[in-house]
């Protein structure tokens, strides 16, 4: 089980020293601000939809290594998905932070490296804010705000 802790922890750590999409997005169709009072996190989220789709993501803002991991990923699997498909991603790693603790579904991809959270609750919030915002983006409101 450590080995697989290793690896979690490998990804989690590359992400948050080389951010992908870490940039803004002047063009973006919508975007949404979360913040994480708890630990102080900070991102904006910026989304291009082009028709149903998803054309681009991408974030910025300052943050610990989990929240800066979350959104990098998320932004790597989100884009190219539908609007549907990305918040139905949002639902899976709700689930897999949240949820029962059952199978994860193979579509996550690098994003099952912040399972190993479910044992830090209050990290959670740190790994979901991106999620949030994105969310939060996507319904149209500007800002969001972990609880
Ligand atoms: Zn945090």
């Amino acid at each position: 089980m450590s080995e697989l802790a290793d690896l979690y922890q490998e990804i989690i750590l590359d992400h948050h020293k080389r951010p992908r999409n870490f940039r803004e997005m002047p063009d973006c169709t919508c975007s949404a601000e979360g913040r994480n009072p708890l630990c102080g996190d900070e991102v904006k989220v910026f989304v291009r939809l082009q028709g149903e789709s998803v054309s681009d993501v991408t974030f910025q803002g300052q943050g610990c290594a989990i929240s800066r991991a979350s959104a990098s990923m998320m932004t790597g699997k989100v884009r190219g998905k539908t609007e549907g498909e990305a918040r139905g991603l949002s639902a899976q790693v709700r689930a897999m932070l949240l949820g029962p603790e059952s199978e994860l579904p193979g579509a996550l991809g690098d994003l099952v490296a912040l399972s190993g959270l479910r044992k830090f609750p209050p990290r959670i919030k740190c790994a979901m804010l991106p999620w949030h915002a994105l969310e939060a983006a996507l319904s149209g409101r500007p800002e969001t705000t972990t609880e």
